[in-house]
């Protein structure tokens, strides 16, 4: 479903048959987090699912305020390899395991 910030998220939920305006991140919600829809705009979440289709990756959400309370919130997130039981440190790339990276791009020959 599309979020405020017009971006396709695979965990926005939007309801807004017969006047209903229910919003809500159900990736944050997960978490017990508080959403907010200036949180899609920055979200890194949109990007991940458009790179990785892998259907062992499980992210999970939370909120952030990077250097103290100078910045805006934004979701900062993890992920987790549930086919190999390993946290993935590039969630775009995913832990490598069903879809090896070539050499080329580790800078190995
Ligand atoms: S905060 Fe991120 S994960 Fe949640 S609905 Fe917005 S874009 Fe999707």
């Amino acid at each position: 479903m599309r979020t405020p910030s017009g971006i396709e998220c695979d965990y926005f939920y939007g309801d807004y048959y017969r006047g209903r305006s229910t919003e809500e991140c159900r990736l944050l919600q997960a978490s017990g987090e508080r959403w907010s829809a200036d949180l899609c705009k920055t979200c890194p979440v949109p990007g991940i699912s458009r790179a990785n289709a892998c259907k062992f990756l499980r992210l999970h959400a939370k909120v952030t305020r990077p250097v103290g309370a100078l910045f805006a919130r934004r979701v900062e997130v993890t992920a987790y390899c549930e086919k190999n039981n390993r946290n993935v440190t590039e969630p775009q790339i995913g832990c490598g395991e069903c879809h090896p990276i070539p050499p080329i791009f580790e800078g190995k020959k």
